[in-house]
């Protein structure tokens, strides 16, 4: 028997609801706020995510690289958003309009080592902006996000909030970031060792006892600011302000991706452990650029649908599953075949989910699989009820059965949907 590979996982149907439901409420609320859906290919040239999320990050160096058969350099997406503003680019979009607003849904993958809300094909649901510098673009794409949560019922997190600053303060910082941590190299983790160098700023982020005792002592990027970046996020705390959006400011909040800039920020569920991450995002505005076009300021967020669903099944939180009516429709016999397919059609035509029999098994089994399958209504079409189109319909939930003239049928379907 052949498995799937490890870090990867089935969805099966009696899941797959939370997923669909999740994706519909994701994009109803995306939609009134003016986002289209985009759907960017699962690969990419290789050389689009080292140029964005960056060869030492993480994400950079978990990617799934491979050859294709002429020998070009491939890479599974490791995230959505440098797909989206290389599709920005490529269809010449920053010709078109001021302002691009699009959200996306789909599978990322990284080579991680698997664990709980950690998988090597995982699913994401984001926005991405592009071309709007307002400081209240950031303050609207952390409002949909909190909307988002709000429309499925999920309130246990917390915002953090942080400004990593521009090109010119951050680098400044970075500097002295680096300068002190190199004077406390030997109380560092092996992995921040290693991203000392070329990943400075992830160092904040670590976990580590040891490193965070460090952590805590290092200089604030806040007190590196230039001023359009101070300003800038004076905006953006004041702009949530207006709209009751609370949030906490946390100085040493970096994110794992190399484009970001100035705003950053996660929906942390302090539920889920070490990681309780359920959204995170910011502003990216050298990406565009960074990619070949023209300087073009842009936000976005993502929320990893798996670690959420986790989150919301610890809260206990109700996940509708889909309620429409559905009914199984039991056959006797090949005669009565026919009969079977004209009642199935009628049904179907009026939106109720239909399960034909279409094996020679009897009644009784029949009957156990309609049970199995949870279907709360049988209907029974044997050689007696075609002669006499009358039909008996059962209530597996109560065992109780009637007869459905074949003329009453229309009002039988009423009744079903009410
Ligand atoms: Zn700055
Ligand atoms: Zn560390």
């Amino acid at each position: 028997m052949i498995l799937s590979p490890r870090g990867v996982e089935d969805i099966l149907p009696e899941r797959i609801y939370q997923y669909q439901w999740l994706e519909r409420k994701a994009c109803s609320i995306f939609s009134l706020h003016g986002y289209d859906e985009i759907r960017t290919p699962t690969f990419e040239k290789t050389e689009l995510f080292l140029r964005s999320v960056g060869q030492e990050t993480d994400a950079g160096k978990q990617m799934y690289t491979f050859l294709d058969k002429k020998g070009r350099k491939l890479s599974l997406r490791p995230e959505a958003t440098a797909s989206v503003a290389r599709a920005y680019l490529e269809h010449k979009l920053d010709k078109q309009s001021a302002e691009w607003r699009v959200f996306y849904i789909g599978s990322m993958f990284r080579y991680e080592r698997p664990q709980a809300g950690r998988l090597r094909e995982f699913r994401q649901i984001g926005v991405e902006a592009i071309g709007q510098a307002s400081p209240y673009l950031d303050v609207e794409i952390i409002s949909i996000g909190f909307e988002f949560f709000r429309e499925i019922g999920f309130a246990d997190f917390d915002i953090q909030l942080n400004s990593i600053g521009c090109k010119k303060c951050s680098s400044l910082y970075k500097r002295e970031l680096k300068k002190y941590l190199k004077n406390h190299v030997g109380g560092l983790c092996p992995v921040c060792k290693n991203r000392l160098e070329y990943n400075t700023l992830r160092v904040l982020d670590c976990k580590n006892k040891e490193c965070r005792l460090i952590i805590e002592q290092v200089p604030v990027l806040g007190d590196y600011l230039c001023d359009d970046c101070q300003i800038h996020f004076e905006r953006v705390k004041m702009g949530l302000g207006y709209i009751g959006i609370q949030f906490s400011f946390n100085p040493r909040l970096v994110r794992g991706l190399d484009y970001y800039t100035r705003t950053v920020f996660e929906f942390v569920a302090p539920s889920l452990g070490a990681q309780d991450t359920i959204c995170g995002g910011g502003r990216y505005d050298d990406l565009v650029e960074e990619l070949g076009g023209p300087s073009t300021p842009a936000a976005g967020f993502s929320i990893g649908i798996e670690r959420l669903l986790i989150a919301l099944n610890k809260n206990r939180a109700e996940i509708p599953s889909a309620t429409t009516p559905f009914i199984y429709i039991a056959t006797l016999g090949e005669a009565n075949q026919t009969k079977g397919y004209q009642i199935a059609a009628l049904f179907r035509s009026q939106g109720i989910r239909t399960w034909l029999n279409l094996s020679e098994k009897s009644l009784s089994s029949q009957l156990k699989i309609a049970d199995k399958k949870g279907i709360k209504w049988v209907m029974i079409v044997g050689e007696r009820e075609v002669t006499e189109n009358r039909f008996i319909l059962r209530n597996m939930q109560t065992g109780n059965q009637e007869k459905i003239d074949w003329a009453d049928f229309k009002q039988f379907i009423r009744r079903l949907q009410s």
